[in-house]
């Protein structure tokens, strides 16, 4: 009987070993070789010793799969690794795309730790209710459609974590997505940010969000604005369970 082709697509967390999950590190361990973009091999390479690793460039995601797909059909058992969970923001869709040519392939994606719940714990407890995603990248989604899902994000009192908030080129992106959620939210809105989870030199800190426009934030960054009801408490953010007074 032919060995099943498979590849794994692994979520590995924030950034430490120990913030992977055990499922995360049974299929790494089941590997032969492991995918990803330079910064994440860098993350799991010393723990996963033997394993081969084939790394590329950001922006060449398309020929990360490929590569992955390619190893698969030689036999290998593949892991194409992302940080955080691999289902957001991550590879697990193109995954899904680029097999659609490798019918021969098992694709099995493996959960991991998103960099929303992982800076949530820093921060204390900020997400709790209902809260929304929104990415600032512009690179896949129009700047339009990113400012209409803040307005109305902002409008429907979520509690909205925002992922890519930064980039050399979008350097004044967070403070016009703070001027658009300023239309419905109110200035003094707990908001919170933030740097490294999970890695070296992991830092938060928490602010209003009139404080939160004149803000300036990184790539590795992710910034928490809370709902009306999400307070300070002792340096914590943190939202109420509901809206009923405790
Ligand atoms: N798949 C990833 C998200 C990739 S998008 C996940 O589920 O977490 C990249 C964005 O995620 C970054 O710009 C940043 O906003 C956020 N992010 C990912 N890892 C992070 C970390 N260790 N610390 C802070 N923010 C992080």
């Amino acid at each position: 009987m032919n060995k099943e082709k498979k590849i794994y697509v692994v979520g590995i967390g924030p950034g430490s070993y120990e913030g992977m999950t055990g499922a995360a590190v049974a299929a790494l361990e089941k590997s032969d070789v492991i995918v990803g973009y330079t910064v994440y091999i860098d993350l799991v390479k010393d723990h996963f010793a033997g394993k081969s690793f084939l790394t590329t460039p950001m922006r060449k995601e398309v020929d990360r799969c490929v590569m992955a797909f390619d190893e698969a059909m030689n036999g290998q058992t593949v892991s194409m690794i992302c940080s955080g969970d691999a289902g957001v923001y991550g590879m697990a869709g193109l995954m899904y795309e680029v097999g659609a040519n490798y019918p021969d392939v098992d694709i099995e994606v493996v959960a991991g730790v998103t960099a929303a719940t992982g800076g949530a714990a820093v921060l204390g407890a900020p997400l709790i209710h209902d809260f929304c995603l929104i990415s600032l990248s512009d690179l896949l989604t129009p700047w339009e459609k990113i400012e209409k899902r803040l307005l109305l994000a902002s409008e429907a009192d979520f509690v909205i974590c925002l992922y890519n908030p930064s980039s050399h080129k979008r350097h004044d992106y967070l403070k016009k997505a703070c001027e658009l959620m300023l239309q419905h939210k109110s200035p003094d809105t707990v908001c919170g940010i933030v740097k490294n989870i999970g890695r070296e030199g992991e830092s938060s800190q928490i602010m209003t969000l009139d404080e939160l426009k004149d803000t300036q934030v990184d790539m590795f960054t992710t910034v928490f604005i809370g709902n009306s009801q999400t307070r300070n408490i002792k340096g914590k953010m943190v939202t109420p369970r509901g809206y009923r007074d405790v």
